[in-house]
């Protein structure tokens, strides 16, 4: 199989072979790319660290959003995705692969990271500039809707819940119900004028996790609608 015949665009797929070095997808990339570009259905994904989890997620969002905009989505248009990380080191190495190699492709989409530490206000500067991906750990995202006040949430259409195990064993259940009830209470299903209709009109959740241990399966029962389980 070829990045290509998963239904990539060239540009990625040029960006991918060329820049990135991935001659192939893994496993779980087959399953996950073709189901994210093609069926907006919400997924449980049962992947381990090192499995290729996070191009699985990141490229479709990615690839969406050049589709919806024919070119014209900028920083100012809207957090379309928020992708939630249990601790600081992931969400900074998923940002760090967003900003640095699958954006650079597509250098108007921008992506943004609010996590824990000493930046509180230049993460509220920047939201404020504007992010259409974010990449956040639970705790910090929950204090910027609650105390920042210029998140808007309304035109996010993708949710990715990863390392759902490590998000559940660090206590984030609450804050994640807490952020899903005002995702659900800020959703528009009005766009920006000039995206056309490839973004999913309801939002799609993506809950990855090593295991599928119990306190994953209620993390799903909260976050997940008919969704789609694939294992690797
Ligand atoms: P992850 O499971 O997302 O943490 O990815 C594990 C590692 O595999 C990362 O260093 C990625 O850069 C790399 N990787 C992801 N997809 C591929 C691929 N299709 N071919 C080769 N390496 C990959």
């Amino acid at each position: 199989a070829t990045f290509k015949a998963l239904g990539v665009n060239e540009a990625l797929c040029k960006s991918l072979e060329d820049k990135m070095k991935y001659s192939k997808p893994t496993r779980i990339q087959r399953a996950v790319i073709p189901a994210l570009l093609q069926e907006d259905r919400d997924l449980f994904v049962q992947a381990q660290t090192g499995s290729g989890k996070t191009l699985s997620f990141t490229l479709p969002i990615i690839q969406k959003l050049m589709d919806a905009s024919d070119g014209t989505l900028n920083r100012k248009s809207g957090v379309f995705a928020i992708i939630l990380s249990p601790t600081r080191e992931l969400a900074t190495q998923t940002y760090n692969f967003l900003a640095s190699k699958l954006c650079s492709t597509c250098h108007w989409i921008v992506p943004g990271i609010v996590i824990g530490g000493e930046k509180k206000k230049s993460e509220k500067a920047r939201i404020r500039k504007g992010v259409n991906i974010l990449v956040a750990t639970p705790g910090r995202l929950a204090d910027h809707i609650e105390n920042t006040g210029n998140l808007d949430l309304s035109r996010v259409r993708y949710l990715v819940l990863d390392e759902g195990d490590r998000l559940m064993e660090l206590g984030f259940e609450e804050a994640i119900s807490k952020l899903l009830t005002q995702l659900k209470k800020d959703f528009s299903r009005v766009l920006p004028a000039n995206m056309n209709g490839s973004l999913p009109s309801k939002r799609i959740n993506v809950l990855c996790s090593a295991t599928l241990k119990d306190k994953v399966r209620k993390l799903g029962e909260i976050s997940l609608t008919d969704a789609k389980l694939i294992t690797s």
